[in-house]
């Protein structure tokens, strides 16, 4: 399973350094330097290349000359730091001669990791590895939080249809309720569902499913929630909206269902039953369990009387009431 097998950034590999210098002939000496200490470099000479490169995000460092004309190192420095591609790349300002106070403060002020004088080799290379070091930490700590972001999409998510699963379904119900109503909690339920993998194989049945789950996402207002509820059970979660509207709701999502082309197969077409519970937002506020059984139960209503139609259950607080023609009762 692709979840399981991402791996972590390697720690060891080569690292890359970008070296801006004027001076070629300090870019050699540098060059050699830092290759002795096991990074490979990428020399630029010219100050006006350095952002275009940068931004190929390929360098793991950027060690940035410091006295150029008038601020242009220091508003370089605010550049890169700004650019997307860079937010993990430390970058190091040098001089050759050991820098001021205001002139580190405005570095490090503009973006800069931290500035070194070139003269001092040793502490150059000792700095270096302290800012190498801490850009694996930052890139682990980004995959960790990128593989989290992940499992908890994963863990909410049904893989076949990659609808909203059972759990956020649920958590979707609780928030709609919580937030006071009124809510609409639809169950739906793919007609003689049984038949299709019987006569077409469930491999052809699983087809159906994404093509419903298509069809129900497309038809669901953005701040309402579909979920795959189960197997060939759907749930439609809706909050805020006036409930007497429910049966025409229900009845929309049940036509694009029985819209649904089914080209390329010989099915000849598919039906949902609906059932839907309403709360209107007051009185007491019913629980998910007493909403989803509301639902549950015009569901089978809906079953019972035919399939492929739409029932509404009026749930007032723990009382619930049936009716096909809902507009009537509320
Ligand atoms: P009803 O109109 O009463 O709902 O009839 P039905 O045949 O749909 O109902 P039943 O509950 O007897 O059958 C549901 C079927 O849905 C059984 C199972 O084979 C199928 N099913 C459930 N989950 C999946 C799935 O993930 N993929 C496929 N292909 N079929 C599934
Ligand atoms: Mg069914
Ligand atoms: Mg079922």
């Amino acid at each position: 399973m692709e979840l399981l097998s991402s791996r972590p950034p390697p720690t060891e590999r080569r690292r890359k350094i970008l070296l801006v210098d004027r001076s070629s002939d300090r870019l050699r000496l540098l060059e050699s330097f830092l290759h002795r200490d096991g990074y490979d470099v990428l020399l630029v000479e010219d100050p006006d290349e350095v952002l275009p490169i940068a931004r190929e995000g390929i360098c793991d460092l950027i060690l940035l000359e410091a006295h150029m004309d008038g601020d242009f190192a220091f508003s370089l420095c605010s550049e890169l730091r700004l650019a997307d591609a860079l937010h993990l790349t430390p970058i190091v300002l040098m001089s050759p001669t050991p820098p001021g106070e205001e002139q580190v403060v405005r570095g490090l002020l503009a973006g800069a990791d931290d500035f070194i004088c070139t003269e001092r080799e040793n502490e150059l290379l000792a700095r270096i590895r302290v800012q190498i070091r801490n850009r694996r930490d930052r890139e682990l700590l980004q995959w960790a939080q990128r593989q989290r972001t992940r499992l908890e999409g994963a863990a909410l998510s049904d893989p076949l249809t990659s609808l909203s699963n059972r759990r956020a379904g649920d958590r979707a119900v609780m928030r709609a309720l919580e937030n006071g109503g009124p809510v609409m909690l639809l169950m739906m339920d793919l007609d003689h569902f049984k038949e299709v993998n019987d006569e077409h194989g469930h491999a052809m049945g699983d087809e159906v499913l994404r093509r419903v789950a298509k069809v129900l996402a497309r038809r669901t207002r953005k701040g309402d929630t579909v979920a795959r509820y189960g197997g060939e059970e759907f749930i439609v979660v809706i909050a805020g909206a006036p409930t007497n509207m429910a049966h025409k709701i229900g009845e929309r999502y049940r036509q694009g269902v029985n819209e649904i082309g089914l080209t390329g197969t010989n099915i000849e077409g598919v039906t949902i039953s609906v059932g839907v519970a309403v709360w209107d937002g007051s009185g007491p506020r019913p629980n998910r369990e007493t909403l989803l059984e509301a639902a549950d139960r015009a569901l089978y209503t809906a079953k019972r009387g035919g399939r492929n139609r739409v029932v509404v259950q009026v749930a007032a607080g723990h009382e619930v009431r049936t009716t096909d023609a809902p507009e009537k009762l509320l």
